[in-house]
């Protein structure tokens, strides 16, 4: 659960405490978002990009939450909407609109899925 938490969060895959991406505030907002070369936890330290190109792969994990976010608006939309012209456009605006929103979990999936956590900084949490 918690886990699913830090995922929700953006926290980084070993630690759980420091920052994936930097917090942004204002018109910032409206951009792509900008991640971190480095865990912020200055005890973790752990290196985001692992190698050139690594997040390549995030790019099927962003495909994939696409794809379920447009079943599930399509199928809550089709609750109010017959016509499927009106839901393709609202699945295609939903699309881009959510589309740095899926590039941001995408990337934190991806660093999930290949890094494991680190017990040892686990153990100083709870003795803390
Ligand atoms: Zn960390």
């Amino acid at each position: 659960m918690s886990i699913l938490l830090n995922i929700l969060k953006g926290k980084c895959s070993k630690c759980g405490k420091g920052d994936i991406f930097e917090k942004r505030s204002g018109i910032s907002i409206l951009g792509l978002p900008k991640m971190n070369y480095k865990c912020t936890n200055p005890e973790c330290r752990h290196k985001f990009l692992i190698e050139p190109g690594y997040f390549y792969g995030a790019m099927y994990v962003s495909y994939g939450l696409t794809v379920a976010e447009g079943i599930a608006i399509y199928l809550i939309s089709s609750i109010f909407i017959s016509n499927p012209v009106y839901s393709f456009i609202i699945i295609a605006i939903s699309a881009i609109l959510l589309s740095t929103t899926n590039y941001k979990y995408a990337r934190i999936l991806w660093i999930y899925l290949f890094t494991k956590k680190n017990k040892e900084l686990n153990v100083e949490r709870k003795v803390s």
